[in-house]
């Protein structure tokens, strides 16, 4: 009996065809026979909630459907973070060909990357795009971080300013040389690229100016002996800054760092935390002239 044949059946009669016509399976796998509706075990029992539960005992049994869904709600970078989980992942996540993978990127980036609003350029996937802009941060050419680094979207690069001035003709030439550019693009682009590397040394500046000031009063309530050891704002306009390591370790900011390593806070961890910071305030003093005001 196919299900249209079903359904000229009266009503009331359909109970009793369903449990003719049903295979003889236990009732908790009734949802998968055919004639599972209407069920005559779901007249005895009661539906107690509405929501439905679905286990899965592996991973790898989650039904890709299943895997978009959960993906829709997650940020690029973890995106790219469940796409290095295993190669199963990783060959649907970096799909660069499927439409419904490079929709959920899109989404994903539309919703949590506020400075990448513009779909990608031509001939570059959702997951370059972010690669470019947003996941990675040193210089492609020499690998610094230290320097001001950001996109140059006219060359699709990420570069530090002293390899873009070596290696490229100037920017502004480009236009002239390559008509195929679409000007009005490429000046969004880069307005984009200032509003995301303004936000990041904005957020820098705060944070660090949260740790001069948490050092400052350290140091005024605290003993002469600290306060030597600590070269104090007033000396910083050569632009070097040396952090005592005995006045960091009474800072709140630097305290929550060592909780956030979920391990013993090693030598090693103290000396990178100190290297941050200094390389941090270097960057403010060349761009904002001084950290904190
Ligand atoms: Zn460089």
């Amino acid at each position: 009996m196919s299900v249209s044949e079903y359904e000229t059946v009266p009503m009331a009669f359909r109970p009793i065809i369903s449990f003719l016509y049903t295979p003889l399976v236990h009732p908790s796998q009734h949802s998968k026979s055919l004639f599972s509706f209407p069920n005559i075990f779901s007249f005895s029992r009661k539906k107690k909630n509405s929501k439905v539960y679905i286990y899965f005992k592996d991973f790898h049994d989650i039904p890709i459907e299943f895997l978009t869904t959960i993906c829709k709600y997650l940020e690029p970078s973890d995106l790219f973070a469940l796409s290095g989980v295993c190669k199963n992942l990783r060959t649907l996540l970096l799909d660069i060909e499927s439409p419904q993978i490079q929709d959920l990127w899109k989404r994903s980036r539309e919703e949590f990357s506020p400075f990448l609003s513009l779909s990608p350029p031509q001939g570059m996937t959702e997951q370059e795009y972010y690669q470019l802009n947003d996941l990675e941060r040193g210089c492609q050419f020499c690998g610094q971080r230290k320097r001001w680094v950001s996109v140059e979207w006219a060359f699709r690069v990420r570069t530090c300013e002293e390899c873009c001035v070596v290696r490229f003709v100037n920017k502004n030439s480009i236009h002239n040389r390559r008509p195929a550019i679409d000007k009005e693009e490429l000046r969004q682009r880069d307005h984009n690229e200032k509003r995301r590397l303004e936000f990041i040394f904005n957020h820098r500046k705060q944070r660090l100016s949260e740790i001069m000031d948490e050092l400052e009063t350290e140091i005024l309530d605290d003993n002469e002996s600290i306060k030597s050891g600590y070269s104090g704002r007033s000396s910083q306009n050569g632009g070097t800054l040396k952090f005592d390591s005995n006045i960091l370790r009474k800072c709140p900011v630097y305290s929550e760092e060592r909780k956030l390593t979920y391990r013993p806070f090693t030598k090693r961890d103290e000396a990178r935390f100190m290297q941050t910071i200094d390389y941090e305030y270097q960057i403010l003093v060349k761009h904002y002239g001084v950290a904190s005001s």
